[in-house]
């Protein structure tokens, strides 16, 4: 089997995001958002088969994790309740989704993060993703002011009441920014790698996998700019007498493949033990073009797993066996999900 752990909904029906415009402007005139649109299962139906699911089956892979886009959950726009009716609404469209699709697409939830909000706001619906979803997992921003990075770090107990739901539901989280709001970046490019490195280099030099033995996340995107910099990051661990980085983060910490190009997988391969590595592609995502100097897509990234010079055993081990081990309750979700499909 072959999971791809990081996919969005970027093709949800025009409503939603259109909803979501209607949200922000009633927001900022200080009234009530308006109703929520109707979408109908052959409107998500047909979202789904002409996108995720055609290309899971011309890229050969069999099921996606699953959430909402990331760029649109827009955590710096309105206020808590704006961000928890858009996380509700989102996490229910990937429900809907998932129970379309249940052989294909398991889910992730977004949370409702706000700037200066506390993240104990987001419990409730991390419990209603686990319980009455099915998710296995959640999307965490690290960053909800959307680029001016105004919340206490990852490693700060601000933190704990979401960490300490991840453990007691056994869900791994994914760190995500969302859209940059800060002209100095760019979403996908700048923000993302940048949130992704920020958010290992803050879980490093933190004691949460002293205080959550059992807690994982995912870096995303390859880890941002953290393989290609391990030394750095060894070095830095070895001066503030830390320990050895590979003790201190390797149990916790995990790293997806969305990198686009072979020789980007090949030195994460390299650098990362392959117990550590999780098939992604992200695909329909930040980069929808055709490589030239390939022909294939950029994120058609099973293609450069295909091409590394790994075991069979090591290559099932990043398609499917790494991810049943940090997704704890992937297993029985893919079980109970294919029940459902029959
Ligand atoms: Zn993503």
């Amino acid at each position: 089997m072959i999971i791809d752990c990081h996919g969005h909904y970027t093709t949800a029906p025009r409503q939603h995001e259109g909803w979501r415009n209607e949200q922000i402007e009633a927001h900022k005139a200080g009234k009530p958002p308006p109703p929520r649109p109707r979408m109908t299962d052959d409107e998500i139906r047909e979202t789904i088969a002409g996108g995720q699911l055609k290309v899971q089956r011309e890229r050969g892979t069999d099921l996606t994790i699953f959430s909402p886009r990331a760029a649109g959950m827009g955590h710096h726009f309105g206020d808590a309740r704006t961000s928890e009716a858009w996380a509700s609404a989102c996490n229910e469209l990937i429900h809907r989704v998932c129970t379309l699709f249940p052989k294909n697409f398991i889910g992730v939830g977004m949370l409702p993060q706000s700037a200066g909000v506390s993240p104990k706001n987001c419990i409730s619906e991390i419990d209603r993703c686990v319980s009455e979803y099915g998710f296995v997992g959640i999307n965490l921003n690290p960053d909800p002011s959307g680029g001016h990075w105004q919340d206490p770090p990852l490693s700060d107990r601000y933190w704990y009441p979401v960490y300490e739901k991840m453990v007691e539901h056994d869900i791994p989280a994914m760190i995500h920014v969302s859209a940059a709001c800060n002209p100095a970046y760019h979403t996908t490019g700048s923000h993302y790698l940048n949130g992704d490195t920020v958010g290992f280099n803050q879980l490093m030099n933190s004691s949460v996998f002293k205080d959550f033995p059992t807690i994982k996340f995912i870096i995303p995107h390859g880890g941002g700019a953290v393989p290609y910099h391990w030394g750095r990051f060894r070095g830095l661990a070895q001066d503030a007498k830390l320990g050895l980085l590979t003790d201190l983060v390797l149990r916790n910490i995990f790293f997806d493949t969305c990198v686009y190009h072979l020789p980007g997988q090949q030195l994460l391969a390299k650098v990362i033990p392959v117990d550590n590595i999780l098939f992604a592609s992200e695909m329909i995502g930040a980069v929808r073009g055709i490589d030239p100097e390939t022909g294939h897509h950029y994120d058609d990234t099973k293609r450069y797993i295909d091409q590394l010079a790994l075991s069979t055993e090591d290559k099932a081990k990043i398609f499917e066996g790494n991810a049943r081990r940090v997704y704890g309750r992937l297993s029985g979700t893919i079980e109970k999900q294919s029940a459902r499909a029959v």
